[in-house]
């Protein structure tokens, strides 16, 4: 990266820029703020055969002590950027979802609400396609664009992301979408956001002193239910085992909380652990949602 004028940490702790507050060091951390950085960042990595990883807001990941090796990108600047167009919307994929759902209900705009209460960037909902019970990311999405590791611009149809529970397949570092969002009565969604917002904070461990990932573990399909992971967890006892630091949430059992000494491979054992409990206790495989790196297929 040595002609690059552009903004980069060495060995910079990634525990500081993951919501679980864990994580070694990305050996390098790039904020991008412009299309012509990106592209130079990608193909100058691709050339040295230097892996790029692609972060949020790191809500959904797991780093592990050791940290990785090759560049992390976030993508700031003008990839925060979104605007709105009659009923289409218009993001940047390091745009924050927190800040586009109450400018998008400030619109009249319905389609975005329904994914309140959870820390993500436009870019990593739609990597997870991410959602609840109310819809998903991919709901409202009519296309997105970006760039191949290598650096040249690629776009895709919703139908080619292949969107399916928590999952996608983006083709690389998606950096602008499009949305498409119907007309609505800002007072109604108003009140639906509120709601949404109220049920996470009674169902789920969300406070600064309850650090996490989010849901550690996929809601298995059995049959042709998809079951709660949270649950099965809970009823074959998970809830309060820990290892170190880390534990199993008296809130939320899919929630492992950690306390400010708990290590990635404390989070890991519990995981396994976890995993191996509901096996006996079920006969389910429990997979893990979150994202972990250096192990997990990422960007
Ligand atoms: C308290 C809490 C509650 C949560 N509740 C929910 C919930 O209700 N529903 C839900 O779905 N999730 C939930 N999550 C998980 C998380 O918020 C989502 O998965 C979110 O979409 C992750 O976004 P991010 O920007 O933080 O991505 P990160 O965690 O930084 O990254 C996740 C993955 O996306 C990839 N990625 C990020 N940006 C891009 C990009 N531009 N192009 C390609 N790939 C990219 C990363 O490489 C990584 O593989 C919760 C998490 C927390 C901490």
């Amino acid at each position: 990266m040595g002609a690059l004028v552009v903004k980069k940490h060495l060995n910079e702790p990634l525990s500081l820029h993951c919501w679980n507050k864990l994580g070694g060091p990305a050996e390098c951390l790039i904020d991008i703020e412009t299309q012509d950085e990106l592209v130079r960042v990608l193909s100058e990595s691709h050339a040295n055969q230097i892996p790029v990883r692609v972060l949020g807001l790191g809500s959904n990941l797991l780093v592990s002590d050791g940290g990785v090796s090759g560049v992390v990108i976030r993508l700031k600047g003008e990839f925060t950027n979104f605007s709105f167009d009659g009923n289409t919307m218009h993001a940047g994929a390091g745009a924050d979802l927190r800040k586009v759902i109450p400018e998008s209900v400030r619109f009249g705009l319905d389609g975005l609400w329904q994914l309140a209460g959870f820390p993500a960037t436009i870019g990593g909902a739609l990597a997870m396609n991410a959602g609840g019970r109310w819809g998903e990311i991919s709901d409202t999405l009519s296309r997105c664009s970006g760039f191949l590791p290598n650096g040249k611009p690629y776009e895709q149809t919703v139908k080619e992301c292949q969107f399916s529970y928590r999952r996608s397949q983006l083709r690389g570092i998606v950096t602008q979408a499009t949305f498409q969002l119907r007309a609505g009565d800002p007072r109604q969604m108003r009140r639906k956001l509120k709601k949404v917002m109220a049920e996470k904070a009674s169902t789920q461990p969300l406070g600064a002193n309850s650090p996490s990932s989010g849901c550690a573990f996929r809601n298995p399909l059995i049959g042709e239910h998809r079951c709660s992971a949270g649950q099965l967890i809970d009823e074959a006892g998970g809830k309060g085992m820990r290892v170190g630091g880390a534990s199993v949430s008296a809130e939320h059992a899919n929630f492992i909380v950690t306390t400010p000494e708990a290590t990635s491979g404390e989070v890991m054992d519990l995981m396994h652990q976890v995993q191996q409990l509901v096996a006996e206790h079920h006969k389910v495989n429990l997979i893990p949602e979150v994202v972990q790196w250096p192990n997990s297929k990422d960007h």
